[in-house]
């Protein structure tokens, strides 16, 4: 039996390995509400080269975190944003695999590939009708090859590297997600439409696909843009997928997943409403919210674990540049509306929780600061012993934080 992923999933990502069990709670409790959610515990090759952790540790977390708890579903471990340079370290030790193609968005595949390409599909031009989508999708010749053009040769770089996971681990034994979502531009749902095609005739089975959406998706703050448009965008990217299963034979339940960067609350309505609408499943991916709220939990316990959470955003600050570089496409800070080390210094713990919170109604919360800390756990995975010991010594209302967040901010919101 080839491995399946469930209808609903959820991407949680764990920076420094501890709340493994917290973030399998709010699965718990989903389960008890009647919601399957399937946890997938996702590592990017960037977190892994930051934190100095490997593959295996994301899988003896989960491993461990499951046995703990009793978990009787499956559950996944997810590489996430591989590459053809880097998948060999997760092969062992993944499931799934998000291949991320984004670099080779834009570059051309050959002239003749091209060719081939829009020869095979252009049985599509003129007016497509598809399922769920009001207006007629026009197709001309010029603009399959234009997508071809744009996507084709990322398409066949999702190849090479599926074929080197299936190759080392066997057909059948792993989930493959699509990724494009690192790039500048939106894809249309007509690109993914192509997209697809190009997947299906590449031999990918992309169980799911990660679209960039119209709208900005900055880390751990809530989404920037046009919801009304990224409704109309997400509902379209649903017909379109459900209309291509059917037209490319790929797996059944290929679904949408959500690269949110966390916490995207002003769309998560949209998103259920339109899971509901084309009863299809949903794979979210977050990550850094669970690290936001360890250094909540610990500003919350007070003393030595309101210290260490100080320390953490003071040495930071000085490290600003470096910190915020590999993420500069996904942030947005503005650094003069950063308190001062010497303001935060004086915060007591509820100072320091009310800021970072993702509460948008508390006037305490802080985008800048919050944005600003998710980038920085550089600077705790440095202090080494030091923050592993204190996320243990208080490991009772970190792991609160963690569970609660998940739980009551996304998943209640998302899928029940
Ligand atoms: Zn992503």
């Amino acid at each position: 039996m080839p491995m399946i992923l469930e209808k609903y999933s959820f991407g949680i990502g764990d920076r420094f390995g501890h709340q493994g069990k917290a973030q399998l709670q709010a699965m718990i409790n989903a389960k008890k509400q009647g919601i399957a959610i399937t946890p997938v515990w996702n590592k990017s090759n960037r977190e892994h080269s930051i934190i100095h952790t490997i593959p295996a540790d994301v899988r003896k977390e989960a491993d461990a975190a499951v046995k703990a708890m009793g978990w009787d579903e499956s559950y996944y471990v997810d590489a996430d944003h591989i590459s053809l340079k880097n998948v060999d370290a997760f092969v062992e030790a993944s499931d799934f695999f998000t291949l991320d193609v984004a670099d080779y968005i834009g570059k051309k595949a050959d002239e003749a590939e091209i060719k081939t390409f829009v020869q095979k599909y252009k049985k599509y031009v003129g007016q497509l009708n598809v399922d769920g989508i009001e207006q007629p999708i026009e197709i001309t010749e010029d603009l399959i090859s234009k997508i071809a053009d744009k996507f084709l040769l990322a398409v066949r770089g999702a190849g090479k590297i599926y074929r080197r996971i299936e190759a080392a681990r066997g057909k059948g034994s792993f989930i493959t997600e699509v990724s494009m979502d690192e790039t500048d531009q939106p894809q249309t749902p007509v690109e993914m439409f192509f997209i697809l095609a190009a997947l299906a005739n590449e031999g990918v089975p992309a169980q799911t696909v990660a679209p960039k959406f119209t709208g900005r998706f900055n880390k751990g703050v809530d989404y920037v843009g046009n919801v009304v448009q990224f409704a109309k965008e997400f509902e379209e990217d649903f017909a379109v997928i459900a209309f291509a299963v059917k037209e490319f034979g790929l797996p059944k339940n290929l679904k949408l997943s959500v690269h949110s960067g966390s916490d995207k609350f002003s769309i998560y309505k949209s998103i259920n409403k339109a899971m509901k609408k084309f009863d299809t499943g949903l794979h979210l991916k977050t990550a850094g919210t669970t690290w936001l709220e360890e250094l909540i939990g610990l500003a919350m316990a007070g003393g030595d674990g309101l210290a260490i959470a100080k320390q953490v955003y003071i040495k930071a600050f000085g490290r600003f540049d470096e910190l915020c570089g590999p993420y500069a496409t996904v942030i947005d800070i503005d650094k003069n509306k950063l308190p001062s080390p010497q303001t935060v210094e004086k915060w007591s713990g509820q100072d320091f929780a009310q800021a970072l919170r993702h509460n948008q109604s508390c006037r305490n919360y802080n985008p800048n600061f919050r944005q600003f800390l998710h980038v920085g756990y550089k600077v705790a995975a440095e202090l080494g012993r030091g923050y592993i010991d204190a996320l243990e010594k208080y490991e009772h209302i970190v792991a609160k934080n963690v569970t609660e967040n998940i739980y009551d901010r996304h998943i209640k919101q998302v899928f029940i």
